[in-house]
């Protein structure tokens, strides 16, 4: 058992594999963006688990903000583990009327957001020379979706990253591998549109748009011993869509 970081740990998807790996028995730091009291309040249920967990605020996108926070959680519960690049935002348009900052905002985020804590946490595991590094794609960035080309080049970009980092911090016995969830049900899809979502459960195997746990159920699998020979791959979670 280890330190989980989960990144966007206060709601939906983070949330529940931040309570799926204090399941399993690591210890949880909740990263959030703003809303500390959300991500508190996950750090309390996974502590009722019997694990130790913190609630932490910090940006991703932002790289010293990304050190100093990894600075403090080694020096108050030590070496991460497992790294969860969960953390992201939508800021859906047509490409042809995509402001520069939706682009902008999506990627850096989405994208070099999961890259900061590629890097950082990958050289204190390299160190430590073990790991686990699970990147949260998408389905989109597989297959490309309607007024989303900025964030189907981040999810692309996280399953280049996965590939890369896998080769480069393998030889340390650290695992980095991708999960691409399809519909899930959350407040990222909350406000889609209804005959948008109804037209998606039609492509559906299942018929149904997936839950935060299953999801995370995938990445504890990818985080378990019973992982241990996984690396570099992309793990879709969709019902059978693509
Ligand atoms: P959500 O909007 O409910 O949660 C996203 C989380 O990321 C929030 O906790 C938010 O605070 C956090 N976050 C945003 N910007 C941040 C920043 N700069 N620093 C730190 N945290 C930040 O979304 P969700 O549906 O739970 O999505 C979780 C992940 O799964 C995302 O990466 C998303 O792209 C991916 N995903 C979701 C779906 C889906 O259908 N819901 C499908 C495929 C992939």
């Amino acid at each position: 058992m280890g330190i989980a970081i989960v990144t966007g740990g206060s709601r939906g998807i983070g949330a529940a594999i931040a309570r799926r790996l204090a399941q399993a028995g690591h210890d949880i730091v909740v990263n959030c963006a703003s809303s500390v009291d959300k991500a508190e309040k996950i750090a309390e249920e996974c502590r009722a688990l019997g694990v130790n967990a913190m609630a932490m605020q910090w940006d991703v996108s932002d790289h010293a903000a990304c050190e100093q926070a990894l600075a403090e959680i080694k020096e108050k519960m030590g070496v991460p583990y497992i790294l969860v690049n969960n953390a992201g935002i939508t800021r859906d348009g047509l490409m042809v009327r995509m402001k520069e900052e939706q682009f902008d905002d999506v990627i850096r985020i989405n994208l070099k957001g999961a890259y900061n804590m590629l890097q950082l946490c990958g050289a204190m595991m390299m160190r430590a020379k073990k790991g686990r590094i699970i990147n949260i794609s998408s389905i989109s960035g597989m297959v490309g979706n309607f007024g989303q080309i900025n964030y189907c080049a981040a999810k692309a970009g996280l399953i280049g990253m996965t590939k890369t980092a896998a080769k480069e911090l393998g030889a340390r016995g650290i695992t980095v591998n991708a999960v691409a969830p399809g519909f899930i049900d959350t407040d990222m899809t909350a406000g889609l549109a209804e005959d948008l979502k109804e037209g998606a459960k039609k492509q559906i195997a299942l018929g149904r748009f997936g839950k935060p746990e299953e999801i995370a159920a995938a990445v504890a699998f990818l985080a378990s011993d019973e992982a241990s020979f996984i690396t570099s791959q992309t793990l879709v979670v969709d019902g059978g869509m693509i």
